[in-house]
């Protein structure tokens, strides 16, 4: 069975002539159908009978089932945890800014990286998401919630850049006329620092945001919390970024999850100030959200503000991430974590 939400309108197009004999307005028909959610094939009404039958016995449609749903009750942050059709399951979270909203999008079943403080990284790596499985999340939380979703972030369980080829392809379908339209500038994408990765995202010269999750100021720190550090060191990370600026003339937003007396003294924070100077970028910092077996805390609020004074000295704009979804674990992995056990 093939894929059908994974493809471009041009690839179903080409499928339907070439191999059904199907002329390209029946194309046309079908993938608006996607764009607007359809789950299945016998929704599909303006189609006849017979085609959607033997469609249905060409493609299969992605479809996030809804296995759990917290809603926050401080600011309405919703959670989910979908499930696939090979039971398999990630978090999406769906947020309500003043600007529209915002889904938080899961790129992976797990995730190979081991960040020590993360939720999802403790539960190992499972398998990629396909282009389409990541459309069906947002799919699902609109009809769910009844909304338009206006932006997207690729925060949720998975390393994005550890599944290069699909999260592209879900990129340009999610930001294509005939599917989602939703535009890159309103796309940020979330990175443990896969180098290599971040030279070909350059080369895409894609208009969306990219955030490099750094959170340590120097190697020895940073290998402790994040082995991937391991592999490619901080200076080998941040010339990456500094290309990666110089083309695509964006600005790099820096994650930085503050853990109490692990990366979050004065020295951390000059440390952090000497390495980023003169780079067109802005600091995020998160109070880490603790997560079980982890032994991690969230700096104390005196902590967060003197870092930001310290970046700031040094012309570096920093702001503390506003928590929402707080009561809800909203961060992702912790409720797929509870699930499992
Ligand atoms: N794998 C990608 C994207 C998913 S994680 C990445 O690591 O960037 C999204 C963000 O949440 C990352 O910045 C990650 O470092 C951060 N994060 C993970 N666990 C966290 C926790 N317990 N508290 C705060 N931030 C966390
Ligand atoms: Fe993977 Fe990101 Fe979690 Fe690290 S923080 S384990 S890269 S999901």
């Amino acid at each position: 069975m093939k894929d059908i939400g994974s493809l471009t309108l041009e690839e179903l197009t080409a499928q339907f002539q070439n191999e059904l004999g199907l002329p390209a307005f029946r194309a046309k028909q079908v993938y608006k159908w996607l764009a607007d959610g359809a789950v299945d094939f016998s929704e599909m009404t303006n189609i006849s009978k017979e085609l959607r039958n033997n469609l249905s016995n060409i493609y299969y449609i992605s479809v996030a089932n809804i296995e759990k749903k917290l809603i926050s009750v401080y600011d309405k942050t919703v959670k989910y945890l979908f499930s696939f059709s090979d039971g398999n399951m990630i978090e999406s979270v769906v947020m309500n800014y003043h600007h529209g909203y915002t889904i938080c999008l899961s790129t992976q079943v797990g995730c190979k990286m081991g960040c020590t403080f993360c939720a999802t990284g403790q539960g190992g790596f499972v398998r990629n998401l396909t282009p389409s499985e990541m459309l069906a999340q947002i799919h699902r939380a609109q009809k769910d919630l009844g909304i338009r979703i206006s932006n997207i972030v690729l925060m949720g369980m998975g390393e994005p850049l550890d599944n290069y080829d699909n999260v592209i392809r879900f990129l340009r379908l999610v930001s294509s006329e005939d599917n989602l339209n939703i535009g890159m500038r309103h796309i940020s994408l979330s990175t443990c620092g896969l180098v290599d990765r971040i030279y070909d995202l350059e080369k895409e010269n894609l208009q969306l945001t990219l955030s490099v999750s750094l959170h340590a100021p120097n190697d020895e720190i940073r290998s402790r919390t994040m082995p991937v550090n391991k592999r490619y060191p901080i200076d080998t990370l941040l010339s990456a970024c500094r290309s990666y600026v110089n083309t695509t003339k964006r600005r790099i937003s820096f994650e930085y999850a503050m853990i109490s007396g692990v990366n979050d003294s004065d020295e951390c924070a000059r440390e952090l100030a000497q390495r980023l100077k003169g780079m067109l970028c802005h600091v995020n910092l998160i109070p880490v959200n603790p997560v079980k077996n982890t032994g991690y805390k969230k700096s104390a609020q005196e902590r967060q503000q003197a870092f930001i004074r310290i970046l700031g000295k040094y012309g570096i704009t920093a702001t503390v991430r506003r928590t929402l979804g707080a009561d809800i674990n909203a961060s992702c992995g912790q409720l797929r974590g509870a699930h499992n056990k």
